[in-house]
């Protein structure tokens, strides 16, 4: 049984709060272990390590700092099908999923690789008489991350990577539902040679997030999870004048134009509707054939690759998605379906009575598939995060825009057409934060930003790309003038340039 305590100062700490809850295996539904609940004083003990270490990690050269990344994706490279298997037996996913987590946290931290570069400030030479003035990018002290269930190598990455290259030290708050690959980041980046104290994990529910919500000594706090709980960190954070910048819920939608080639426009709604059992913040839950002959064109060639998904344990590298998260997760998700059906959408697949033969006790569902669902509908309105696509036809092209413009959230959204003026007029109009053209899950690569408009994303800058770098440090800008430059006499009147 896994014992797991928090991260502090380079060591594994038991916590003393006596609250912990399991750690389950989603595949066949047993009891992996337990994550301890942590309590303040132990998050001020974590805070007071990072406190101590950070001055000194700072002061070291960006160049030194970063060589410890890239030792860090060696050792990652070393146990890479040991970190994807634990991934995938804690969260659900299937291995070759669980290893694309991984990717897509390594590739931030092979950008971050340039912080040298990316934390430059700039100079001005002769701005006056003898003047010159240049900024510099400083980091801002002890910073945290909290962060989802459902990405537990790459969101922890994206947020570690830029925040200790740039000279902070962090402090790490994970879903207690797959906190093991968080605590063996922090265990590979102290073999990398990240000083003790620069990156601590902390285990704990809302008690030990509010903790880090009001500590007077951490600076920023990035928040990546539901909608709910990223509104409430975001104006509690702000509110204790930290910056902040929280992420949360989706409802992705995929516009199908006439004219799109309908096997590649399924093949990409299938993987991005339903892979990882559809519990990613980019999955596609909405898609909008505009005309009815699109609508009934498409139904026809989804509704076998529905039927015929292959669902299965997450250590089978053939299945096509795993369990969902827990139990909680697989009554709600049916719970949503059952609603659809109230509502009156058509459900022409119904994956909710789906066992996975020999894991009875694992969290699965088969893919539903609803056709005619309405906008008004809870199904349309809400995050169900499982494997469900709802269909909702649209009579044109504006009407089709109108959905994902008129929707709470606005995380993702992709078009799929050959008609480069329709695609070029939906990037343009389309009020939604990453979009896709014939892409189905437009996360953007690691050099470019990462984040969500509306209810989807609260605070001014993105994750990963050069707002990582804006995050993670604050501008200083100083103005120099030497005494070859300096004039007689005192002045009295505000210096400016004329
Ligand atoms: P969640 O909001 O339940 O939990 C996220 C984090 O907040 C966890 O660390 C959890 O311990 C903590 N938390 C939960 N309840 C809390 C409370 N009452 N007070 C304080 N802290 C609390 O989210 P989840 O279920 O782990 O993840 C799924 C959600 O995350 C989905 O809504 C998904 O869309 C979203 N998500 C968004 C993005 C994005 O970039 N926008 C990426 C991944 C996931």
């Amino acid at each position: 049984m896994d014992q797991v305590g928090h991260f502090i100062g380079g060591k594994h700490v038991a916590s003393t709060s006596g609250r912990s809850q399991d750690i389950m295996q989603p595949m066949d539904g047993t009891v992996r272990g337990q994550v301890a609940l942590g309590t303040v004083a132990e998050l001020r003990q974590a805070v007071e390590n990072a406190k101590a270490a950070q001055p000194a990690w700072a002061a070291t050269n960006p160049q030194r700092r970063v060589r410890v990344l890239m030792k860090f994706l060696q050792l990652v490279e070393r146990d890479y099908n040991e970190l994807a298997e634990l991934l995938a037996r804690e969260h659900g996913k299937t291995i070759p999923d669980a290893k694309g987590d991984i990717q897509r946290g390594l590739e931030v931290v092979e950008v971050c690789i340039g912080a040298p570069h990316l934390m430059k400030g700039e100079f001005t030479d002769g701005a006056g008489p003898g003047i010159d003035v240049y900024s510099m990018r400083q980091p801002l002290g002890v910073v945290a991350g909290i962060t989802p269930f459902n990405f537990p190598a790459m969101i922890p990455l994206w947020k570690i990577a830029p925040a200790i290259a740039c000279g902070n030290a962090f402090i790490l708050k994970p879903s207690e539902r797959d906190p093991g690959v968080p605590m063996k980041i922090a265990e590979l980046f102290l073999e990398a040679g990240l000083p003790a104290g620069i990156l601590n994990v902390v285990n704990g529910d809302k008690e030990i997030v509010d903790a880090i919500l009001d500590d007077p000594d951490i600076k920023a706090i990035g928040f990546v999870g539901s909608t709910p709980i990223a509104q409430y960190i975001y104006s509690r954070a702000t509110a204790n004048g930290k910056r902040a910048q929280c992420f949360g819920g989706a409802k992705n939608h995929m516009i199908i134009m006439p004219d799109a080639d309908m096997d590649q426009t399924v093949d990409a709604l299938i993987g991005a509707g339903y892979g990882s059992a559809g519990e990613r913040c980019m999955a596609i839950s909405v898609a909008v054939p505009v005309g009815k002959e699109t609508a009934d064109r498409l139904i026809e060639k989804l509704v076998p690759r529905v039927e015929s998904l292959k669902v299965g344990p997450s250590t089978d590298p053939t299945a096509d998605y795993g369990p969902l998260v827990t139990q909680a997760a697989l009554d709600r998700v049916r719970g949503y379906v059952d609603t659809g059906v109230k509502e009156g959408a058509k459900l022409v697949v119904d994956g909710r009575g789906f066992t996975m033969q020999g894991y009875e006790n694992g969290y699965y569902m088969g893919g539903c598939l609803f056709d005619d669902v309405k906008p008004d509908m809870k199904i349309y309105k809400e995050e169900i995060f499982g494997p469900v696509l709802s269909v909702v036809r649209a009579a044109n092209y504006e009407e089709a825009l109108k959905l994902p413009n008129e929707h709470e959230y606005g995380n993702g959204v992709a078009i799929f057409t050959r008609d480069g003026d329709a695609a070029r007029d939906f990037a343009s109009r389309v009020q939604v934060g990453m979009v896709g053209i014939n892409v189905p899950i437009p996360v953007p690569i690691a050099y470019y930003t990462f984040g969500g408009w509306k209810g989807s994303g609260f605070g001014d800058l993105n994750q990963h790309g050069s707002d990582a770098f804006r995050f993670y440090t604050k501008t200083k800008t100083v103005t120099s003038r030497w005494p070859s430059g300096v004039k007689e006499g005192a002045e009295f009147v505000i210096p400016t340039m004329n």
